[in-house]
């Protein structure tokens, strides 16, 4: 039997699925919003919908955008003969708050893991590849990770952009080894994206 009302469990059971909220931090939220004002839960809920309903993936580069292309695809202010390669939208974000890059992404959407089942085919490579026919991108950077999973990664699309002539780079390791791209901050990542070498 649950020492809670059946709405309280659910709730509890809901946050408790986030990442990172354990099952106190979920009893927390859960009774801190039962005793929220209504309307307040109304504009949290609402808010919670209309990020779910609204934010896509760029049909250009993979990031997450309410408008498509997204704003830095569509922009002309940046730099788009140059490609940033990075795995998930945090990276874009991470990228986004050094203010020193000014060229485009490519979101992966993942990165290759044989652990995990997920192999080339699995995350946004053939789009990344689509994205050089018109031979404008001079450089591709290439900021995965660097971890097991973002080192293959960065590797396999290094060997697929050989017979392009392309310049491709990989970050320096300023990041952590086995460091998350969007916890490093952003003079360390400035340094990894400057100290940039060609592989
Ligand atoms: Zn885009």
């Amino acid at each position: 039997m649950s020492y809670y009302a059946k709405p309280i469990a659910n709730l509890i059971e809901e946050f408790a699925k986030l990442p990172g909220i354990g099952p106190k931090t979920a009893q927390r939220i859960a009774f801190y919003i039962i005793n929220m004002p209504k309307d307040s839960v109304n504009r949290f809920a609402e808010t919670l919908l209309e990020a779910r309903g609204k934010i896509r993936y760029c049909s250009v580069c993979g990031n997450f955008t309410d408008e498509n292309p997204c704003k830095i695809c569509s922009s002309r202010e940046r730099d788009a003969t140059t490609i940033c390669v990075v795995e998930n939208p945090r990276d874009v974000v991470a990228m986004e708050k050094t203010r020193e890059y000014k060229g485009l992404y490519h979101v992966l959407n993942g990165a290759i893991s044989p652990m995990d089942n997920i192999g080339p085919d699995d995350i946004k490579i053939k789009e990344l590849l689509a994205r050089l026919k018109d031979n404008t991108i001079k450089e591709i950077i290439l900021a995965t990770n660097p971890n097991v999973e973002g080192e293959a990664t960065a590797m396999y699309i290094s060997k697929l952009l050989k017979p392009f002539n392309i310049k491709v780079t990989r970050i320096a390791h300023g990041v952590p080894v086995g460091g998350d791209l969007e916890y490093a901050d952003e003079v360390t990542l400035t340094k990894a994206l400057e100290g940039r070498k060609e592989i």
